[in-house]
């Protein structure tokens, strides 16, 4: 895979997932730009080990569920590079409790921080890209996505809305060269599972065929291929990254 000349814009990329995305990307010789929310010191971190490791980083804090301060960060880093080529939105937050117990708002608070700030960075990115008729977008959704998930009412329409906001944007933007796909987790290790009590994790562990949780970098090498010109004829899909939980 082939990058250079390249940028991508990871969201939430301080820790986690996102973390390694822009680890990843940033070792197949992409610009990465790291996105955080509060996590300053994190993303600094991160840049200065990427740029320690040969590779190019810049920290962009900003709210993905802010649109006019996510419009404002995409002008930052064009007008740095001259495009932005890739996107990533991977931010994502959980609020979970069972739906008798769940607000209007427990569940809005979600819907927005996950789906419509996906929606705020297709829509962003589409219009930048364009122009160049060039470009591709991967969201980052989840395995309960399909399946659905007790406890999580909220972040699983969130999930589920972000796969069909995805074949959406890929239809509408297939004439203008610019691909969408997503990718669906399923148990990755980061600072989301670890909150998980322990019994709990050795249960939802019995039950995955391949007997572990994911890697994050196991989320990223996916995410790479999907933006790579080796991905040029796939688009609106979205791809199972679960150990065989969810078939
Ligand atoms: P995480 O460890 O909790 O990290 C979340 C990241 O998102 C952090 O960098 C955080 O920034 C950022 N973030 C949260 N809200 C934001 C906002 N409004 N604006 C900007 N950044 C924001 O999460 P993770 O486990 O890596 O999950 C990453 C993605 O994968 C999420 O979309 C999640 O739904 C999905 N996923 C995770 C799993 C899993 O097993 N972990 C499974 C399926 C799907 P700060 O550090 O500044 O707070």
């Amino acid at each position: 895979m082939n990058f250079s000349g390249k940028n991508v814009l990871v969201t939430g990329s301080s820790r986690g997932i996102g973390a390694d995305i822009a680890r990843g990307l940033a070792k197949y010789g992409l610009k990465v730009w790291i996105n955080y929310k509060s996590s300053v010191a994190l993303a600094d971190e991160l840049k200065d080990e990427i740029i320690s490791n040969g590779g190019q980083a810049s920290v962009i804090g900003f709210d993905v569920s802010d649109e006019k301060a996510f419009i404002d960060a995409i002008k930052v880093i064009v007008e740095s590079d001259g495009e932005l080529s890739y996107l990533i939105n991977n931010a994502g937050i959980t609020n979970d409790k069972l739906a008798l117990r769940m607000s209007l708002e427990d569940f809005n608070s979600v819907i927005n921080a996950n789906l419509g700030s996906t929606f705020i960075g297709c829509k962003s990115a589409l219009k930048v890209m364009m122009k160049k008729r060039f470009g591709a977008v991967v969201n980052i959704s989840s395995i309960v996505s399909e399946g659905g998930n007790a406890g999580q009412v909220n972040y699983s329409a969130s999930k589920g809305g972000i796969n069909t906001l995805t074949k959406s944007f890929a239809k509408e933007s297939a004439p203008r060269g610019i691909r969408y796909n997503a990718v669906a987790p399923g148990f990755i290790k980061t600072d989301m599972t670890e909150k998980l009590p322990d019994d709990i994790k050795e249960e939802y562990q019995k039950n995955i065929p391949l007997n572990r949780f994911g890697n994050p970098d196991e989320v990223a090498s996916v995410c790479a291929f999907l933006l790579s010109d080796e991905a040029s004829y796939i688009t609106g899909e979205i791809i199972r990254v679960n150990g065989g939980l969810y078939m």
